[in-house]
Formats: C-alpha cells, structure tokens, sequence
C-alpha cells in the first residue's frame, strides 16, 4: 500500500477533496487502482443527520452509506462505487472503541486516547486499501478534513505519521494544500500563511513532500522561493494551484507541472500506463467555452446562512447537468428558485427557461410552490425532471390537477390528506411506531425493472443491465438490493435516500389519467415500489424516486440528466 495523506492549510474550503480527487485521476490515467478515503474530524457518525444548508449535500453510496459529500468528487473524478466505510469520522472512531471496551474486548486494559484512537483510525485506513474483489489499491489516498492546528485533527495526523514506521517513507507522501490570499489593499500574493500552516504540520512530525498553492492567481518564482525555504523542498515540488473556471480543469493544472511524474519519482514507481487526457480535456473545453447555452430552473427550498446561499446543498445535480452539457457542447446556466415564491401561483416567472428541475426535499415548506411549478411545467410542455421528492409532488400534483383528487398530498406533509396518494407502507409503519425512524428510510442502491418507455431508452445508451449472471455476482459481492429479477429483464441500479412511496392503492387510478409508470423495485416480499414516471406525449416530463446525480460522471453521464438536457436544446 502506498499511501498520500492530503492536509490543508490556513482556511477551509480551499479545495482538498478536488486536489485529492485530481491526484488520483493523474494516477489512475498513470495505469494504477487508486481508492480515496475522507476523515471528517466531526463526532457525528456520519453525514446523515446534517444540515445540507450548513454543511453542504449528504453524499449516499451504492452500499447505503449517508456520507460527506466531498467524497462525491472522488466518485465524480474516479468513476469509481465508493464504499461507506471511506469516510471516517471521530464519532465513529470512538464509538468503535467504546463498544469494544464495553464488551470485554480490551481484557482489563486502560484503554487510553492513544494510542488506541490512532490504532483505530490505521485499521480503517486499510481496510478501505481493500479492493472488493480481494487483491488491494495500488494507492490509498487519505484526505484530512478541517484545517492544520484544528484541536480534533490532531489523532489522525498521529495516525498518518505512523504509518511512515509501519510502510516505509518510501510508501508515505505528504501534501499540504494551502491558501495564499492577495489582499487587495497590497496586492501582492503573501506567502506567510502558508509558512505559518507549514510550522504547525512540522510540529506534528510532518514534513511536507509537495505544497500545493491555492490562490486567485498562478504562483510566481519569488514566492515559490520563499515557501522552498521554509518547507526545506526543492521548488518543483510547490505546485501552482490558482482558480480556475471548472473544476475538472484541476488535473490538468497538475499534470502541466508534471505532478505526476514527480510523485511517481519521489514514491518510487514506474508508470503502468501513458497518460490520454484527449477526451477528458475536450469536455473540460466544453464547459468553459460553450457554443451555446440552455436555461434551468432549479425550483427548491434554499435557505441562507447570513449573505451566503449554499449552492451546495444540490452540488451532485449542478454537476450532472455540466456533465450533460460537457457531453452535448452546451452551456447550462442554473438559476436556484426558492419554491417558497411560487406557493401562491406566480409560476409564470418560469415561461423564460428551457427547462425545470425539482430536487429531493423533505418537509412542507414551499411544497406548493414546487406543486405549482410541476403543473407549470406540465400544462407548457416545458421540459422536467423530478427527483425524489420531485417525482413525489409530480405525482401529487397529477392526482390533484388531471385525476381529479382534491387535496391530494404526501403524509409527510398532511397525515390526514384525503388522497394519501405518497405515504409509508404499512410495513414502514410499524417500525416508525417504534421511534426507529433511521430503519424507515430507503438507503443506497435499489434494482430497477424497465418496461418500453422514454427512460429505458434513455438508460440503453449503456447503463441497462439484462444479464443475471452480472446481477449475481452483484449480489455476492456487494450490497446492492436486486429484489426480484427475472430472466433477461432490462433493470438498472440508482441510489435512494428517501421514506415515502407512492401508495400501491392509488396507481391504477394515476395510470388511468394518462401517467406511465415505466420502472419498478419489485422487493423480495413482492411488493413493487415505483421508481419512475413519465408522461407520453410530453416533450420531456420524466421523474424518478431514485437519485440518479449519484451516479454522473464527466465521461459517463446520468442517461436521464443527459436526455434532459437534450430535450431543453431542443
Ligand atoms: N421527503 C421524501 C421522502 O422521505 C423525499 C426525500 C428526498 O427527496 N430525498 O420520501
């Protein structure tokens, strides 16, 4: 195992999980398996339970996992299915422990904060070096949440100083992504930050290999001199880090300064593969130069906290759109609509856009502006995708608008709705009497049969699976829930996070108003659960239950994301 501990420096949010996610793209295209694993020093267990106005969208795995949604860019980068268990965090460290201790486990000893803590914290980093099919990444690429001189960060750097005696300095690569602000009443680039961050990862007996600059602008020879200097690294080793326009421009910057090579040099392997970066920069040039651009709508609930609103909280569905866009050389421009405006009509606003999305969402706040907005979309022939809670209120707003079901609702919102047409199963029902509301929820990736309809040819352009053998070896090897599937059956596997569906009682109703239910999860029990709707003779009116922005990535899109866009050029 070869590992590169990524740390960051003087303020947060300057971009680690895109550095991380880069590196391991340059490594991967370089012809080695590359994992990438998150430490988030919080005590929260994991991503599940956080605000996404505070702390941006809680990413879930195929394997069911609510995690932080900085391991979204490893996905996004990587292409690869991240497990659960690559996103460690303090509370479930100590949880670990507790519960061992509490069962005998430690044998009488004092179990002591170290070095049982950062014992702990190794034995889930290597863990995550093994590949599902047995053998182990080539590269294990650990990124330290928070910034340098954080109290809490302190057990995980221990534990990654140690893993220095236990593989060899050889087998361990510092970097440390750094922030050089241009205060603009100066306006000169200060390395000082940077010196000072430097100081504090050396008191933890790290000594940088590479320093990665962030700042607005490229790093020049003067600076690069002064960090040399104070890192006590050759100069080629501090990387020019400045903005740029999209994100996945990133590991191109790095390469341009041979990234790559030097980290294979300093870590001691030979190259497996040459790098082709053809495609990858032909959509980047995509995105940052487009020929021509659509207009979306994204109608939801957005809260700000003070002067800044948090784009963040949907990062996954921003990005699939630009994936789609990258792919058709088309530009989106994203416009974020507060639901709320539209409660009481007004949804005319949306006659300026090519099209409208709905994302997920939970509780009852601005529901009917997004209600409204759907019936808007609908009756205009405007294109849209719902997703999630978005195909919930579709379906709400169908029974209430052409079914003819007044106050039609979801009882998440109104227990006592006349026509419950979204609601628990009766199986949900009685766990949630129980107060067990996390053993309710929908979690990770669920089987979905197709039957003829727009989404399963938009889903036949590769991402369908027929083949049963595939399905079982699915099964053994990870935790997908295939439910029942038969022979030859075109299904497909998308993410879930939600606790409503729609009520079994109400489809044959629906269905006769013209909705078409083309794909289902036909649970082991034999229940069907209903994954996706779509209306026929509109140009574009497609939702799904699931969350296909999961699963986009830069070369290989969402088929319904991508078939969305399509609809809004034309
Ligand atoms: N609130 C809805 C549910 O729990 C939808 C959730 C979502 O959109 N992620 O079923």
């Amino acid at each position: 195992m070869k590992l590169i501990v990524v740390s960051g420096g003087v303020i947060s949010g300057v971009g680690k999980g895109i550095a991380t996610a880069s590196i391991g793209k340059i490594l991967q295209e370089y012809g080695f398996s590359v994992t990438a694993v998150k430490i988030d020093p919080y005590l929260n267990y994991d991503a599940g339970t956080l605000r996404p106005t505070e702390h941006g969208e809680v990413w879930v795995t195929d394997d069911g996992g609510e995690i932080d949604q900085d391991l979204g860019n490893y996905e996004r980068f990587l292409g690869f299915q991240i497990s659960r268990r690559n996103n460690i965090t303090t509370g479930q460290v100590y949880k670990e422990i507790i519960d061992k201790e509490r069962r005998g486990e430690f044998l009488g000893q004092t179990i002591s904060p170290f070095p049982f803590i950062p014992n702990e914290i190794k034995s889930r980093v290597k863990e995550c070096a093994r590949r599902p099919d047995g053998g182990e990444y080539d590269f294990v690429i650990v990124e330290i949440g928070g910034t340098i001189g954080d109290y809490e960060n302190a057990p995980f750097l221990f534990a990654m100083k140690s893993f220095e005696i236990e593989l060899g300095k050889d087998s361990v690569t510092n970097m440390l992504v750094s922030y050089l602000p241009v205060p603009p009443n100066v306006g000169e680039m200060k390395t000082k930050p940077t010196q000072q961050a430097i100081r504090m990862l050396n008191e933890h007996g790290i000594f940088p290999d590479f320093v990665l600059c962030r700042s607005t602008e490229p790093l020049d020879d003067v600076r690069k001199k002064k960090i040399e200097t104070y890192a006590n690294i050759p100069s080629d080793h501090i990387i020019s880090a400045p903005d740029i326009k999209s994100v996945y421009r990133v590991p191109l910057n790095f390469e341009s300064q041979n990234l790559g090579y030097k980290l294979m040099k300093l870590m001691n392997v030979m190259p497996r593969a040459t790098p082709d970066w053809s495609k990858w920069k032909e959509l980047v040039e995509n995105i940052e130069n487009p020929s021509r651009s659509v207009k979306v709508a994204m109608v939801g609930k957005y809260v700000s906290t003070g002067n800044f609103n948090l784009s963040d909280s949907y990062i996954s569905i921003n990005s699939a759109l630009s994936h789609a866009g990258a792919n058709l050389g088309v530009g989106i421009d994203i416009d974020w609509i507060d639901s709320g405006k539209f409660d009481n009509g007004g949804s005319d606003v949306l006659d300026g856009y090519d099209g409208v999305i709905i994302p997920g969402g939970f509780g009852g706040s601005g529901v009917e502006g997004k209600i409204n907005s759907i019936r808007h979309a609908r009756e205009n022939g405007t294109p849209f995708l719902g997703l999630c809670y978005g195909m919930q209120l579709a379906i709400i707003e169908f029974a209430r608008n052409v079914c003819g079901m007044e106050g039609a609702h979801t009882t998440e919102v109104d227990p006592q709705a006349r026509y419950p047409v979204i609601d628990v199963l009766p199986s949900q029902k009685a766990i949630l009497k129980n107060k067990e509301y996390g053993g309710t929820m929908r979690l990770g990736a669920y089987a979905a049969v197709l039957e003829k309809s727009k989404v399963l040819d938009a889903y036949s352009s590769g991402r369908m699976k027929t083949d049963m053998k595939i399905a079982g070896l699915i099964r053994k090897s990870s935790p997908f829930r295939l439910g029942i599937l038969n022979e030859g059956e075109p299904f497909v596997l998308e993410r879930h996070r939600h606790r409503y569906e729609v009520a079994p009682k109400f489809i044959d109703a629906l269905k006769k108003g013209g909705l078409v239910f083309p794909g289902f999860h036909r649970r082991d029990d034999g229940a069907n659960l209903m994954e996706f709707i779509e209306l026929p003779e509109h140009p574009f009116f497609v939702a799904t239950q699931a969350h296909p922005e999961f699963k986009s990535r830069l070369d290989d899109t969402a088929p319904l994301f991508l078939e969305f866009v399509r609809a809004c050029v034309d």
